[in-house]
C-alpha cells in the first residue's frame, strides 16, 4: 500500500540535495501543476526500476536553532524512525569526520539496511578514495558523484534491493480505511474520540506493523472502517515533533494508507499555508477528501457565516473543488453524525467504474456540445474512451495527437463526467494516448 521510503542522510555540504535533485528532478518537472502547492524540496516520490519510493532529504528538515549535531542527530533520527532504506552519504573528497562518525553510530542501532554513499568521486582515478570508509562499519561504500550523475544507477539498484517484502494490508477488502490529516490543535484527536466514541470499537488499537501509526477499527451499520490516526502517532518529547515539516511527513504516510482523507481545518482559525499543503498531498496521492471545517461550536456566526467559509476554502483549496465541506464540532458532537454516511459516499464514488459505451456516450456528447481544439490547424479527435482504473477513477482517452488535450479542454471534459456521474470527494485522472 504505503510506498518505501527512503531517506537521505549526512551531514550539510556532502551532496544530499544534489542527489534528491537528481533522483527526483525529472519527476517535479512533469507532476501536474497543482495551484496554491508548493513543492517540498525534502520530500518526493521517485522511481527506480519501476519501483516507486518516497525520498526524503532529512538535510532540508530544519529543528529550530539546535546546534550542528544535534540537529544531525535528529535528522539521523527522523530517517531512522520513518524510512524503509536509509542512504547515508559521505564526502569521498575530504574523508572521513568526526560528525561522519557521530552519525554512524546512530546508524548503527538501527535494524534497518544503511547503504553509504561516498558522493563527489567526480573521475575513475579518486575511486581508491573510498576504502577508508570502510571504517565507519556500515558495509560497502558506493563511489558516486552527484553533480557528475556518476554510480547513482548503483546506488540506486542497492537501494531498490533493500525494499522491504510488500506488506499484507491487513483488512479486507471492503474496510474502508480513513485518515484524519490537519495541523497541530484543529482537534484531529478530539474527532476521532468522537467518532469512536459513538460507534463500538469492535478491535482495540492496532499498534505497528512497521510504521508506528495507530490504527483502530470499528463497525457501523455494517460497514468496516479503520481509523489511522496520525495524532495517535505523536512521540512526545523529541525535539523534532514540533516542527512542521515532520508533521507534514506524517501526515502523508497516512494519507497513502488510506482510502479517504479527512483534511480538518480550524474553524476558529481559518486557514493557513500549511493546510493547503497537506491538502495538495492527499489530492496528488489520488485519495478521496473530506474537508472537515472543526469547532464550529466555538464560531460566532449570523446565517452568512457558512456560506462566507466555504467560499474561501473554494477560493484557497481551488484543486479541491470536488471535496465536500462538513462544518462540525468534535466537543459538541454538533453534525458529527453526517461524518461516516459521507465517508461511504465519497468512498463508493472514489470506486466508481462506469460502463464504457456510458462514458463514450457522455464524452461525445461533451464533443458535441464544446468542439476539441485544435493546434495549428490540427484537430484533436477523440477515437473512444475507456476507464482503466478505480480509486481515482482513471479514465484513457484514445486520441489522434495526446499533444492536443490542452489543460482547459482536459477540466471542461473531467467537468463534463461530474455532471453526468457521482464523483463527489473523489479526484480524477484523465489521460491521453496515442491511436491511429
Ligand atoms: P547538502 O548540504 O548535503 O544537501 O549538499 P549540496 O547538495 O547542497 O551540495 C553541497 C556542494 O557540493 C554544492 O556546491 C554542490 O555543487 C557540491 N557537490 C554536490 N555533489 C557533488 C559531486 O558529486 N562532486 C562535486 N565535485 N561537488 C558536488
Ligand atoms: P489535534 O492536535 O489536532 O489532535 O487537536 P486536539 O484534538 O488535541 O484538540 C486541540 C484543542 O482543540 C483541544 O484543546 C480541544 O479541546 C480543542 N477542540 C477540539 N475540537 C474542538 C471543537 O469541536 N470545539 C472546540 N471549541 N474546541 C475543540
Amino acid at each position: 500500500m504505503a510506498k518505501p521510503v527512503v531517506a537521505i542522510v549526512g551531514r550539510p555540504n556532502v551532496g544530499k540535495s544534489t542527489i534528491f535533485n537528481r533522483v527526483v528532478g525529472e519527476r517535479i518537472a512533469i507532476v501536474e501543476d497543482v495551484p496554491g502547492v508548493t513543492r517540498d524540496r525534502i520530500y518526493s516520490k521517485a522511481e527506480w526500476l519501476n519501483k516507486e519510493f518516497n525520498l526524503i532529504d532529512t538535510g532540508g528538515i530544519e529543528i529550530g536553532d539546535e546546534p550542528l549535531l544535534t540537529q544531525m542527530r535528529e535528522q539521523a533520527q527522523i530517517a531512522i524512525d520513518e524510512a524503509d532504506v536509509i542512504v547515508f552519504m559521505v564526502n569521498g573528497r575530504e574523508g572521513v569526520t568526526g560528525a561522519d562518525e557521530e552519525v554512524a553510530n546512530l546508524l548503527f542501532r538501527t535494524k534497518k539496511p544503511v547503504i553509504i554513499g561516498v558522493n563527489k568521486i567526480d573521475n575513475p582515478d579518486m575511486m581508491d578514495k573510498i576504502y577508508e570508509f570502510y571504517s565507519l562499519g556500515i558495509g560497502e561504500p558506493i563511489a558516486i558523484s552527484g553533480s557528475h550523475g556518476l554510480g547513482l544507477g548503483d546506488l540506486l539498484d542497492e537501494v531498490v534491493n533493500q525494499f522491504p517484502e510488500e506488506e499484507e494490508d491487513e483488512y479486507e477488502e471492503d474496510t474502508i480505511r480513513v485518515s484524519v490529516i490537519g495541523r497541530p490543535n484543529v482537534g484531529k484527536s478530539s474527532l476521532v474520540n468522537a467518532v469512536l466514541g459513538e460507534e463500538r470499537v469492535i478491535v482495540s488499537n492496532i499498534a505497528g506493523t512497521t510504521r508506528d501509526a495507530v490504527d483502530t477499527p470499528f463497525e457501523k451499520d455494517d460497514q468496516k472502517y479503520v481509523l489511522i490516526d496520525t495524532a495517535g502517532m505523536r512521540k512526545r518529547g523529541k525535539v523534532y515533533e514540533s516542527t512542521e515539516k515532520y508533521s507534514v511527513l506524517r501526515a502523508l504516510r497516512a494519507i497513502e494508507r488510506s482510502d479517504v482523507v479527512l483534511i480538518v481545518i480550524d474553524g476558529e482559525q481559518g486557514i493557513i499555508e500549511q493546510d493547503k499543503k497537506i491538502a495538495g498531498y492527499a489530492h496528488e496521492a489520488g485519495r478521496a477528501v473530506i474537508m472537515v471545517v472543526n469547532k464550529w461550536d466555538a464560531v460566532e456566526k449570523d446565517d452568512k457565516t457558512m456560506a462566507l467559509f466555504t467560499e474561501n476554502i473554494r477560493e484557497q483549496f481551488l484543486f479541491l473543488s470536488y471535496a465536500p465541506i462538513l462544518f462540525l464540532s468534535a466537543k459538541t458532537k454538533q453534525r458529527l453524525q453526517h461524518l461516516l454516511p459521507l465517508v461511504n459516499n465519497v468512498a463508493d464514488n472514489h470506486n466508481q467504474r462506469i460502463p464504457t459505451h456510458v462514458l463514450n456516450d457522455v464524452i461525445m456528447d461533451a464533443v458535441a456540445m464544446n468542439p476539441t481544439p485544435t493546434d495549428h490547424g490540427k484537430r484533436l479527435r477523440i477515437n473512444y474512451v475507456t476507464q482503466v482504473t478505480v480509486a481515482p477513477p482513471t479514465f484513457v482517452l484514445f486520441v489522434n495527437d495526446p499533444e492536443l488535450l490542452h489543460f482547459s479542454y482536459k477540466r471542461f471534459l473531467e467537468n463534463r463526467l461530474r455532471e453526468a456521474f457521482h464523483f463527489e470527494g473523489t479526484p480524477l485522472r484523465i489521460i491521453a494516448r496515442k491511436k491511429n
